[in-house]
């Protein structure tokens, strides 16, 4: 993936200035929103805290800002951290026992705790304690000790990463879904007026429909787009402007990458459209699994460019045209 369109976190991203601070700020993923404006109203209504959410989808589509704005809906403090930052049991306990009644507590990539930490994480969720170990030996004993009432957030790229036992004590489970052009116009628009970057709809259009669905690649592309703009002298970013830097980004048409396209051509000169396994993609293309999975896939097959089969991945005819080659005779599409 190239920098560009990968939508995993760069420093740049750390520009906080953009995420949205409120439910009614936050566009796309209506019916998430809807739901969890009705969890976080019935919690404060009962002066309770909210029940623990998980947050699932790929890099890039708001589980981060969604995890801040519900610690800011319901009042309450936000503390964030990562499944492969807390080392040791002791450091969750640490982070447990300095929290207030009602606190968020955020861990991205929850999928990645060790499993001694994530033992430490059940009684914690369940029964709001900890127990711990004091002494050695034949005089070992457990404490257990009462913790705040705090709402767990986690957040994975998929759900099926998490055991069975972690999943099963999110009582609110959201799934988060790639977003349509229009919600991308809406949130590149957005990002354009915060920028103070004019830009004409159907500028913010162009690069909404080559974002590859993700907000965090509809606020870089601006960016990029940004820059060119100056440089061009424009007063205004319209569709042709948009056009013109994407396309000298190498962001085609589909807002795909170099890394896309390195994907879909492997399978189409090589294996003949498929259909291929996952591992022996990731060894010709020399990317983690996790990539390919995460990443790379979930958007072309959202975009209907590749199908997942019993047999491995397999290019769709439209992948093909995309390509600007013919499948071969006898392929199924
Ligand atoms: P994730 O945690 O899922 O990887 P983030 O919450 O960090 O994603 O969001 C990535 C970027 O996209 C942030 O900079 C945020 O400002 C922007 N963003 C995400 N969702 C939205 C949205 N619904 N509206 C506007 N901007 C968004």
């Amino acid at each position: 993936m190239t920098d560009l369109t990968t939508p995993i976190r760069t420093p740049e991203d750390a520009d906080a200035a953009l995420r949205p601070r409120s439910l009614a700020e936050f566009v796309g993923q209506a019916a998430a929103r809807e739901n969890l404006r009705i969890f976080i109203e019935a919690a404060k209504a009962r002066a309770d805290a909210l029940d623990h959410v998980l947050f699932y989808g790929p890099p890039g589509l708001g589980k981060t800002t969604l995890a801040q704005i519900v610690a800011k809906e319901l009042g309450v403090g936000f503390r964030s951290t990562s499944g492969p930052v807390i080392a040791k049991a002791g450091d969750l306990a640490a982070l447990l026992t300095n929290l207030e009644d009602g606190d968020v507590l955020f861990i991205d990539e929850i999928h990645r705790l060790s499993p001694a930490v994530e033992e430490i994480l059940y009684p914690a969720m369940e029964d709001r304690a900890l127990d711990i170990m004091i002494g050695e030996g034949p005089s070992a004993r457990s404490v257990r000790i009462d913790l705040p009432k705090f709402t767990l957030v986690g957040a994975t790229t998929r759900q099926g990463l998490l055991t069975t036992p972690l999943r099963d004590r999110f009582g609110i489970p959201v799934r988060l879904n790639f977003y349509t052009h229009a919600e991308l116009e809406q949130v590149i628009s957005r990002a354009a007026r915060l920028l103070s970057l004019p830009i004409a709809p159907d500028g913010a259009l162009e690069i909404a429909r080559r974002a590859r669905g993700t907000p965090r690649i509809a606020g870089r592309l601006l960016r990029r787009v940004r820059d060119f703009a100056t440089v061009a002298g424009h007063a205004i970013v319209d569709a042709k402007a948009a056009d013109a830097a994407l396309n000298r980004l190498e962001v085609d048409a589909l807002g795909l990458d170099a890394m896309d396209r390195r994907y879909l051509t492997m399978i189409a000169d090589i294996y003949r459209g498929g259909p291929v396994g996952v591992e022996t993609l990731a060894a010709g293309l020399s990317e983690p699994r996790d990539t390919i999975e995460d990443v790379i896939e979930p958007y072309l097959l959202q975009a209907g460019l590749i199908a997942r089969t019993a047999r491995g991945r397999m290019l769709n005819a439209s992948a093909w045209k995309h390509l600007g080659l013919n499948p071969p005779a006898g392929s199924q599409d």
